[in-house]
């Protein structure tokens, strides 16, 4: 079990594949201290999604290990690692229901007002607003009375609200308006303060925000600092 976590994470030599024979991981070590933005880069098929895949243990290396606080996340229960570790899709998840529920997302304790608190931080809170019912105007899973950005911001709230200690974050890459673009960079400010975060980069700000980047190349690291270094 993991009880509460620093959020030290550590990938140890990992070496992983999904079919037989075509390691999609060769080799990957990063050591990462609680609290650091860790921006993950390289073309398509390099890997970044496949780290992360472990590191929600939806899958499990072939060798090596990946441990929070020190901790082999394969000894810890699949219930403890996902109250700690949470993730942010791409295409982010909207589900049918109220935008309140859409951003309490199974923490059933959290209370309207933690849900306001939660949309005001990462400043969702006035479009929600302008929406017919506010918080309890419905929305549909593949419906489109929301932007993308908007959208964007409402998977931030349920992540804050659910406040992991480690949050794993795969970038849109839908265009934005410069508006809309700013108002995300300033709530991932926000979403990422405190927790270690490891996010799938796609945006030039968020790269150049991280304290680390990672590129990687079939399967491998082949660079990593920080903006200024690289
Ligand atoms: P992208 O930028 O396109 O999202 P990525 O860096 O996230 O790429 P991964 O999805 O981690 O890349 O893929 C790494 C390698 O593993 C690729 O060769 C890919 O084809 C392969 N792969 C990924 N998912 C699976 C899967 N479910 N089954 C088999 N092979 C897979
Ligand atoms: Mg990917």
């Amino acid at each position: 079990k993991l009880a509460s976590i620093r959020g030290d994470v550590k990938f140890d030599s990992i070496v992983f594949e999904y079919e037989k024979g075509r390691p999609a991981l060769k080799g990957i070590t990063l050591d990462v201290k609680a609290g650091q933005t860790i921006a993950l880069v390289g073309h398509t098929g390099s890997g970044k999604s496949t780290i992360m895949n472990l590191l929600c243990r939806f899958y499990d290396p072939v060798e090596g290990a990946v441990l929070i606080d020190g901790i082999d996340i394969r000894n810890v229960s699949i219930e403890s690692l996902r109250s700690q570790v949470g993730i942010v899709l791409q295409d982010t998840f909207i589900f049918s229901g109220s935008i309140r529920d859409n951003i309490r997302y199974g923490r059933l304790n959290a209370s309207d007002d933690d849900v306001v608190k939660a949309a005001t931080a990462v400043d969702a809170h006035d479009f929600i607003m302008n929406l017919p019912d506010g918080y309890d105007t419905q929305v549909q899973e593949r419906g489109n009375i929301l932007s993308m950005g908007q959208r964007q911001l409402l998977s931030f709230a349920r992540a804050l609200l659910a406040d992991p200690r480690v949050l794993i974050l795969d970038e849109a890459t839908a265009s934005i308006d410069t508006e809309t673009e700013l108002k995300i960079q300033e709530a991932l400010k926000t979403l990422l303060k405190g927790r270690t975060s490891f996010i799938v980069a796609h945006r030039l700000s968020t790269i150049r925000n991280a304290d680390r980047i990672v590129v990687l190349d079939h399967g491998v690291i082949v660079e990593q600092g920080n903006h200024e270094e690289l």
